[in-house]
């Protein structure tokens, strides 16, 4: 397993971690088999939204014992209304139920305490402009979330939620085809009636989605993504929208090279659901490319990075996604935060070192333009100067 930092947390996740929705109405002993694999393997970070009683009750059997060596990421808002799971900014039912996942988790903290599905700006109002993040704050000063998190679909929406400065994770949902997903068309009905098939052209990475992951990035805003398969739909060829399917594997080399990026959570029912996508770790990198999404009829997406890193390898050693990453944060803020400058200057190879040979270029499916590319770095940030 690799892992990789929360800058806000100060703890490290395993890049594949778990999302535990299909848990629910499981036998505890198909939930211990499951998440004991897991655990087994490496997996250290589990998503935890389920308000209801014998979900929490058999996951925190299956913790026991090791719920200090995990990341749980508990959600605040999801409340039972009767019998029916329900999304709640009333302060008073998400305290109950908060106060319940940490009885049922034997636990005094929450590791990212997750605002639960913030999407419209509608939400944001309810949730943002109310006393429920107060409430959430609260629980963050006394200790019992260690850092604020909250889940999302809607790059504007996260962007506003980032502003506030309050944020310290986002679990968004990412993969190929939300990444094209035409505005105009609502990813929830790319989910449920299989829209993804009707889209005729994607045209262009949103680069609103782009933007935000690389604003979490620079802002130390660790990204655990939601829908890494797309609901499932990326995983067969009638329903992917590129006319073929993707393999878990290159769904989760997706995510994680998206920038701020730290887990890809998958929602796993069974111990080879686990071993599925824990394939991606010993899979070649061929068989983690996902560049065939640019051979779909469908998909137009011309001289924009995507950070899949298929141009590699450079004689001079250079990473041009990194470089490209980076290049793209400098364009976004208009002027070079240190940070940026900082994280550029630290690979071991910058644009610098580019000989223009174009090795490259021949080999990026998405015509990216990479020898300008690194002359316009090579400008914008400037000579190294050392400070030591
Ligand atoms: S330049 Fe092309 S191949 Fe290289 S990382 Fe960007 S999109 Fe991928
Ligand atoms: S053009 Fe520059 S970045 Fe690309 S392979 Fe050659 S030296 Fe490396």
């Amino acid at each position: 397993m690799h892992y990789r930092m929360i800058p806000r947390l100060g703890a490290h996740a395993s890049i594949i971690g778990f999302g535990g929705e299909h848990m629910l109405g499981r036998t505890e002993a198909d939930v211990f088999r499951t998440i004991d694999h897991a655990i087994g393997r490496g997996i250290n970070i589990f998503d935890l939204f389920w308000p209801q009683a014998d979900f929490r009750d058999a996951i925190s059997k299956a913790f026991r014992g090791r719920r200090d060596s995990l990341i749980l990421q508990g959600h605040i808002g999801t409340v039972m209304v009767g019998n029916q799971y329900s999304r709640s900014r009333n302060v008073a039912l998400s305290r109950k139920y908060f106060e319940d996942f940490l009885r049922r988790f034997h636990t005094d903290y929450v590791d990212i305490g997750m605002m639960h599905f913030v999407d419209t700006m509608a939400d944001y109002e309810e949730a943002f402009e109310s006393d429920f993040i107060r409430y959430v704050e609260g629980l963050k000063r006394d200790g019992k979330v260690r850092c604020i998190g909250v889940s999302c679909h809607t790059a504007s929406t996260a962007m506003r939620m980032i502003d506030t400065g309050l944020i310290d994770v986002l679990m968004f949902s990412i993969n190929a085809a939300f990444d094209v997903f035409p505005k105009d068309l609502t990813l929830e009905n790319a989910i449920d009636n299989l829209a993804f098939r009707d889209v005729e052209q994607y045209s262009a990475v949103d680069e609103d989605r782009m933007k935000l992951y690389r604003l979490c990035e620079e802002k130390g805003i660790a990204i655990t993504v939601m829908k890494t398969y797309g609901g499932k739909l990326l995983l067969f060829d009638e329903t992917s929208p590129f006319g073929k399917k993707l393999s878990p594997a290159q769904c989760i080399e997706y995510a994680l090279s998206r920038p701020g990026v730290v887990s890809a959570l998958i929602g796993c029912k069974t111990p080879e659901e686990v071993d599925t996508a824990l394939h991606y770790l010993d899979a070649a990198p061929e068989e983690r490319d996902y560049s065939q999404i640019t051979n779909s009829p469908k998909y137009r997406i011309h001289g924009k990075c995507v950070y899949c890193g298929h141009c590699s390898p450079c004689p001079q050693g250079i990473t041009v996604a990194d470089v490209t990453k980076y290049l793209d944060m400098a364009r976004d803020f208009g002027e070079i935060p240190a940070t940026i400058a900082g994280h550029y200057w630290g690979l071991s190879h910058t644009a610098e070192e580019c000989i223009s040979c174009g090795q490259c270029e021949r080999r990026c499916p998405f015509g990216v333009k990479i020898i300008d590319n690194m002359k316009q770095a090579k400008e914008i940030f400037g000579p190294h100067r050392c400070t030591g």
